[in-house]
């Protein structure tokens, strides 16, 4: 058996196609929503995020505002940056490229951020929201791992769900969408024992750890559905690099039913649901369902 592979690049062209469609309308009313980003620093990863982020927000037909700030910025002038952003009509959704320099709290930076314009959904009152099943706004890499799930099928009620990571990013976010599809959830971090034999259990397998292809074929139940958040850059042999998932990936392709791929998977996903979260918070803000 080889799994079917879940194509998150074209899942997520689909969603910005859709984006930009709803873009286009708001633009007819009147309203062009827009998206800030900000970047302190020079961390070269973040930088090319930053620089897809604000290109595809233009491809779709938005405005995009990058905010620089250098690697020795203060938390003050961050926070002073943010509550402008806040008050700023034309500005809709604000996202704080993480990490931050080891200066600023990055926590007390998302709390400054107006819940309704926190696009990566990460402000408590948005955790608060979505833990609770009252709206707010979802994760992206989180609800892009939900959206490629439902590509496979469309009900999950009663499977048994294992997330490998809990991180405030992925894992937990990832662990409330899944209950809220009626999953029965098992969340699994670095002190979880016997990982593999939780692994086992899982109808639905979503591995966030940041560990390159630790989990492997032998630890995947016959025809579950495979999603592999991990992005990790390993040397090859001939001196360069490539980029690999958390799971064994061809290991577990003979085992599985579906399979994200790294890259190509989730990674996609993450950027489209932003530009979505995006257009949402630009409808919410004024009232438009
Ligand atoms: P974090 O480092 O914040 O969290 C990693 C989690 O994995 C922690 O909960 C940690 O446990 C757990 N863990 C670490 N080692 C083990 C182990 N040996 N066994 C079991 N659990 C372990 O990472 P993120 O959640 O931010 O990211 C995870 C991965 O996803 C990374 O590769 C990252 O690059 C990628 N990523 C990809 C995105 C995308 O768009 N595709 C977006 C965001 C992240 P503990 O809590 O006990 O330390």
């Amino acid at each position: 058996m080889s799994a079917r592979l879940i194509d998150g690049k074209a899942i997520a062209a689909e969603l910005r196609v859709a984006v930009a469609a709803e873009v286009a309308d708001l633009t007819k009313r009147g309203i062009k929503p827009g998206l800030a980003v900000v970047l302190v620093g020079e961390d070269p990863a973040s930088r090319v995020y930053v620089r897809s982020k604000a290109t595809q927000t233009v491809e779709a037909g938005m405005e995009s505002f990058e905010h620089r700030l250098p690697a020795d910025a203060s938390e003050a002038a961050l926070l002073a940056l943010i509550e402008g952003l806040n008050g700023d009509p034309a500005v809709d959704g604000i996202l704080v490229q993480l990490p931050l320099p080891a200066q600023i709290n990055a926590n007390r930076v998302l709390r400054a951020i107006n819940p309704s314009k926190d696009v990566d959904g990460f402000h408590p009152i948005n955790v608060g929201r979505v833990a609770t099943g009252t709206g707010g706004i979802v994760p992206c890499t989180p609800l892009g791992s939900l959206l490629l799930l439902k590509s496979v099928r469309d009900n999950f009620a009663g499977l048994d769900a294992v997330i490998v990571g809990r991180s405030n990013i992925v894992g937990k976010p990832m662990a409330q969408l899944l209950l809220g599809e009626s999953c029965t959830v098992t969340v699994c971090h670095s002190r979880s024992r016997d990982l593999p034999a939780i692994c086992r259990r899982a109808d639905i397998l979503v591995a966030a750890v940041g560990r390159p292809e630790m989990i492997r074929g032998e630890w995947i139940k016959p025809g579950a559905i495979i999603i592999d958040v991990g992005i990790n850059r390993v040397p090859t042999a001939d001196g360069k690099s490539r980029l690999v998932g958390d799971v064994a990936f061809d290991e577990a392709r003979k085992v599985a039913n579906a399979i994200t791929p790294v890259p190509g998977g989730v990674g996609p996903m993450t950027i489209a649901c932003l530009l979505r979260n995006t257009v949402e918070a630009a409808r919410q803000r004024r009232g438009l369902t």
